[in-house]
């Protein structure tokens, strides 16, 4: 894939499927801007991307806040001048059966999964109009497809993201701004590591591929997404999942 002289933005590019998505266009030499909360992670992310030879902005921002995402957008318009790319994909779990889930763990993972994705739509749309064109990708998850019992929280904001998904498809469509969702499964990272081995050879178990899914699974069809070969999808929900929603 070709994203020479492209510039993209990836929310929670520093850590697991961000950080795989942001080398990815890097490697493919698009420049990448991300943000995290956490500086050391940032720091070190941005090195291995530079190491590509392309451009990159690492900022600390936490992405439920509308203030921090609007700093976050001049900035990086600031350094690249355009954006071409935004994947929305900073995210969070606070599990917990329904009954005993707490106002606060419905609002923190709602604010970080969806509102975000809202607010750097918002903000990073309007340089992707006056260029009349660009591409947003927004990963969700399976269990904003299908729901998931002690995840009430986290498969609404997945499934919000779907809806969120299709109207910028719509609403966007006319000045060449495509939108997607990605759906991932179960990916190997340090969001699903805390889950514990024997969770894990339990899923492993009812996925029909057999097996977990790696980052780089997830950043190739983001990369896809993102190219001038996916120019006539919109509006798509992609679940790369082993099998696990048929
Ligand atoms: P992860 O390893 O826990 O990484 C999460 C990323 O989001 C980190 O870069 C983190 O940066 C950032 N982040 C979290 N809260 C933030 C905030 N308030 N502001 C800014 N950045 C924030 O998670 P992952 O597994 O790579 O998941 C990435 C996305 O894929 C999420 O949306 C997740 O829901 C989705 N997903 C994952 C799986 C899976 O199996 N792993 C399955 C389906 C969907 P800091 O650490 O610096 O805050």
């Amino acid at each position: 894939m070709n994203l020479k002289e492209k510039f993209a933005v990836v929310t929670g590019g520093s850590r697991g499927i961000g950080k795989a998505i942001a080398l990815a266009f890097s490697r493919s030499g698009a420049s990448v801007a991300l943000c995290g909360t956490n500086e050391a992670t940032l720091k070190e992310t941005a090195a291995e991307i530079e190491k590509a030879g392309v451009g990159c902005l690492a900022l600390k921002v936490d992405v439920s806040k509308g203030g921090e995402v609007e700093a976050f957008s001049k900035a990086v318009l600031e350094k690249f001048g355009k954006i071409d790319i935004l994947v929305n994909n900073a995210g969070i779990t606070r599990d917990n059966l329904l009954l005993r889930m707490g106002e606060d763990e419905w609002d923190e993972v709602l604010a970080t999964n969806l509102k975000s994705a809202f607010l750097m739509t918002k903000f990073f749309v309007k340089p992707m109009m006056r260029a009349r064109q660009g591409r947003i990708i927004n990963i969700t998850s399976v269990s904003g497809v299908k729901g998931n019992a002690g995840q009430a929280n986290y498969a609404a904001s997945k499934a919000g993201m779907i809806g969120l998904t299709k109207t910028t498809a719509r609403e966007f469509a006319s000045r060449n701004i495509t939108c997607n969702a990605v759906a991932p499964g179960f990916i190997q990272t340090d969001m699903t590591q805390s889950l514990g081995e024997k969770v894990q050879q339990e899923v492993a178990a009812q996925i029909p591929l057999g097996y977990l899914g790696e980052t780089s699974d997830i950043a190739q069809v983001v990369l896809f997404l993102a190219s001038d070969g996916a120019r006539y999808i919109t509006g798509q929900v992609i679940c790369v999942d082993g099998g696990m929603v048929i």
